[in-house]
């Protein structure tokens, strides 16, 4: 599609963060059911339900400009998830494992928050109300699962020096 003004570009960014999400949808599963730690699982499936709330905003988004949200497909999140993918597939010590599922959690997170940060900065320009509104209440939901995943590494980390304690005494 033709980039002639920023509503353009706000529709094509919009396009891609809503193929981005759905093959989310598909991959969250994935990485729920590999995660060793429950807190960890945790984080997955809560995002697994916001990530059919985003993906609502986002037609309501659509529907409201009247515009139709297919035309792309996100080639960062392909890669993103097949890597994720690929990391699943070697063979891993469990808790390295929940280090390894952290990792590329975080990849796609910073991901999104780039995508909606952006898109949001241009709903305001753009002067597009609803959309702005809707755009910052996925991007908390964003950084809040970036952040409960760092939350999920720290844990893992201090059960792992609170095990290392008990084999010294
Ligand atoms: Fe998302
Ligand atoms: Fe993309
Ligand atoms: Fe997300
Ligand atoms: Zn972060």
């Amino acid at each position: 599609m033709a980039l002639d003004t920023l509503h353009d570009l706000f529709i094509y960014e919009l396009r891609d963060l809503y193929d981005a999400e759905q093959q989310i949808l598909t991959g969250l599963p994935l990485m729920a059911q590999a995660a060793k730690a429950p807190q960890l699982r945790q984080v997955f499936e809560d995002h697994l339900k916001e990530t059919r709330d985003q993906i609502e905003r986002l037609d309501a988004i659509f529907h409201g400009i009247g515009v139709s949200f297919t035309g792309r497909s996100c080639k960062a999140m392909q890669g993103l998830l097949a890597e994720a993918r690929d990391t699943l597939q070697e063979e891993a010590d469990p808790e390295v494992l929940d280090a390894a599922l952290i990792v590329e959690a975080q990849k796609i997170e910073h991901y999104e928050i780039a995508g909606y940060g952006s898109v949001r900065a241009f709903a305001q320009e753009l002067g597009y109300k609803d959309a702005e509104r809707l755009l910052t209440e996925t991007l908390k939901e964003e950084s809040a699962a970036d952040e409960k995943l760092t939350h999920a590494a720290e844990s893992r980390v201090n059960e792992k020096a609170a095990t290392a304690d008990e084999a010294k005494v």
